[in-house]
């Protein structure tokens, strides 16, 4: 159907009255459709435009009238006019009918010619009239379209503009391909440089099969995310994360895309593993040496091509360390290179000039330190902590390389971290020797006194019974036995407090040996009561002992009888009144000494078992704040426990867990002596 014709249709089941209808509308203008039912006329409306519709009234199955009646019913056609042609139903009644329809015509049949042949021309006057207003409007919809398009697209373009990224448009065929402003301040490339293919110029040769992946990919997909360089205006290639999208148009290959710059995000990440690497190996190791010779390996390359720490010696002089270059050939001829420098009259005012002012030096490659090194420029920085000048950490960068700020921070962050880890080694050293002296210390003078203390204890004791025989002077012996017995007690509060000396150095040194033999615990517990029996009277406490008999186990009996002493003295001292020791037998032994005294902090309930630890507002009371330290570390030797339950004006109560053999249930390795074969170190 030709396009430019105007389409009538012509409806009527009659083929003489099709043609009678086609003879007079003949005309190279119309293209007359024609259809010989109602169904048929209403199919092709469905698929054309029409000027005007000629229908015939009378047809089978539907009528002119019901025809009408559907047209006008569907949006694509009820605009287009119908012309009723009839020549039976010819009164004024179908004819009304016929309007009622949406008719705009009713002809009668046999029709004039010449008025049909008007009445159509007019309608197809309206269409071609319609037609072109319908254009216009198009017309003036599109222009408005594009300007409303343009407008946008200039302030997408000043947006672009405003973004700090790159951002760019790129098409396949290189037409209308955008860049915004960053990309031409970036790389300094031209619209030539940049247009068709070429702004691939600008990435790096080791990165452009990722992009070009990328931009085929991306059209599968709902955009994609690469890494990769771009080399910027100064000759520099910086890490960017490039994202692409792409367009949405069936003609070209398009796509929108993005390039932000990551290289400083990414040398940071790059930093921190790197700082993160050279924690590790400074906790490797205590040998400065080893610690030092994995940092330079660690350096090079990443910050530099050759790396030596020089440190300051006891006379106060810089002495190389350790010096290590990426080329093993060369290592040699840069330590002797740096030697030199490190002895040359304007290395050491450099070397000494960074440590005073406590700055890094950075030297580039045509100064004359840098010259010293041939080709190399230097960065040298202070290693200094807590104030203490150990040395310097210089690095070498042949001239190729920059030496940027970024780097010099990242050494600057690790010569601090080796410093302080230096000096903390150092300090603590100092504090091992120390605490090693006072071990020492404490060791010698218990036992230096207390051999003169048992030496004194003894002559007390014969002095003692010499006068006990003096029967005939029995006022003089009473006088003297008296301050005699207050003197050996006196010694023996002296002897115990040596004695926790001692023991306190020995737990310190891992010194405290246990000697594992078979015992009854409850004659051990009656033999310690029994010699507290007039300490318990003189401090008005009354003893109850809740015992079955003969319960054998292995443990160290001098340090078990050690354990109840000081528990029940601790009870006599601090809760005079009723104590109750309870020993039961179960999987383990346990051992109670309940008191009614005033109790314990809670607060202090955790730390009373620490050295020196005191809970007693009372300083009536003497101590060293050392015994329960002592128990506690026997009682753990036995691979028991102690705890303390206590409530306040209530009581404590001491428990006591011990395996019955300690040998069998723990896991210690026993030291084999002279003196016996099951003993331990605790
Ligand atoms: P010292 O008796 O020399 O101070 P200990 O290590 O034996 O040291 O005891 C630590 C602290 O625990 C004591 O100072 C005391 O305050 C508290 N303490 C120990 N036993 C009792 C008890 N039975 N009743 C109340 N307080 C106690």
């Amino acid at each position: 159907m030709s396009s430019n014709k105007i389409n009538i249709l012509v409806v009527d089941d009659r083929v003489e009255g099709i043609y009678a209808v086609s003879a007079v509308l003949d005309s190279p203008e119309y293209n007359l459709v024609t259809a010989s039912s109602g169904n048929a006329a209403l199919k092709h409306l469905l698929q054309d435009d029409f000027a005007v519709i000629l229908l015939d009234v009378q047809m089978p199955i539907m009528n002119g009238f019901e025809v009408a009646t559907i047209i006008k019913t569907r949006t694509l056609s009820r605009d287009i006019p119908i012309i009723f042609m009839s020549a039976i139903n010819q009164d004024e009644q179908y004819v009304y009918q016929g309007y009622k329809a949406g008719a705009v015509d009713y002809l009668l049949k046999p029709f004039d010619p010449y008025i049909l042949r008007s009445k159509v021309a007019i309608f197809v006057d309206i269409f071609k009239k319609n037609k072109l207003i319908k254009e216009q409007a198009k017309q003036l919809y599109k222009t408005e379209v594009d300007k409303i398009e343009l407008e946008s697209l200039k302030s997408y373009r000043y947006l672009a503009d405003s973004i700090p990224q790159i951002v760019f448009r790129l098409v396949l065929d290189g037409s209308h391909q955008y860049f915004n402003k960053v990309w031409f301040e970036y790389t300094g490339f031209s619209d030539d440089q940049s247009l068709h293919m070429n702004w691939k110029n600008a990435i790096h040769p080791e990165d452009l099969s990722r992009i070009n992946a990328l931009l085929e990919q991306s059209h599968n997909k709902d955009g994609l995310e690469s890494e990769c360089r771009i080399l910027n205006k100064n000759g520099h290639f910086r890490w960017h994360l490039v994202r692409i999208q792409p367009e949405n148009t069936a003609v070209k290959k398009s796509w929108l895309g993005t390039a932000t710059d990551i290289e400083d995000q990414k040398k940071m990440e790059e930093g921190q593993r790197f700082l993160a690497k050279a924690g590790e190996i400074l906790l490797s190791s205590l040998d400065p040496k080893i610690i030092l010779q994995s940092i330079c390996k660690l350096s090079i390359p990443y910050l530099s091509d050759w790396t030596a720490f020089d440190l300051v010696n006891s006379e106060g002089t810089l002495k190389n360390f350790v010096i290590d270059h990426k080329n093993p050939e060369k290592r040699e001829e840069i330590q002797k290179l740096h030697e030199f420098f490190l002895e040359d009259s304007e290395g050491q005012l450099i070397t000494s000039s960074v440590l005073e002012a406590e700055k890094t030096k950075i030297f580039d490659s045509n100064s004359n330190a840098a010259f010293k090194f041939s080709e190399t420029s230097l960065v040298i920085i202070p290693l200094i902590a807590n104030g203490h000048k150990l040395g310097t950490f210089t690095y070498g960068i042949t001239a190729s390389n920059t030496h940027d700020q970024f780097n010099v921070q990242l050494a600057e962050e690790l010569a601090r971290r080796i410093a302080l880890s230096f000096e903390n080694s150092r300090l603590y050293q100092i504090s091992q020797k120390a605490i090693e002296l006072r071990n020492d210390f404490l060791s010698i003078a218990s036992h230096e006194l207390n051999t003169p203390i048992t030496s004194l204890k003894f002559q007390l004791q014969i002095l003692q019974k010499t006068l006990t025989k003096e029967n005939d002077k029995v006022v003089l012996v009473d006088k003297f036995s008296k301050s005699l017995t207050s003197s050996i007690k006196q010694v023996d509060r002296l002897i115990n407090l040596v004695q926790v000396l001692l023991d306190v150095s020995y737990i310190q040194s891992g010194k405290l040996m246990l000697a594992f033999e078979e015992f009854d615990i409850c004659e051990v517990v009656d033999e310690v009561i029994e010699r507290h029996k007039e300490l318990l009277k003189q401090s008005h406490c009354q003893l109850e002992l809740h015992s079955p008999s003969n319960v054998i186990v292995v443990w160290d009996r001098t340090r078990t009888e050690q354990i109840i002493v000081n528990l029940l003295t601790n009870a006599i001292k601090y809760a005079p009144g009723k104590i109750k020791i309870f020993i039961t037998k179960d999987e383990a032994i346990k051992i109670e000494i309940a008191d009614q005294g005033k109790g314990i902090p809670l607060n202090k309930l955790d730390f009373i078992f620490q050295r020196f630890e005191r809970a007693s507002s009372n300083l009536n009371i003497s101590g060293l704040g050392l015994g329960l330290y002592i128990v506690k570390q026997i009682v753990e030797g036995h691979k028991g426990s102690i705890e303390v339950k206590s409530e306040e004006n209530k009581g404590s109560c001491f428990i006591l867990t011990m395996p019955q053999d300690a040998t069998v249930a723990s896991s210690f390795e026993y030291v084999a002596s002279k003196r016996d074969e099951n003993i331990k170190s605790v």
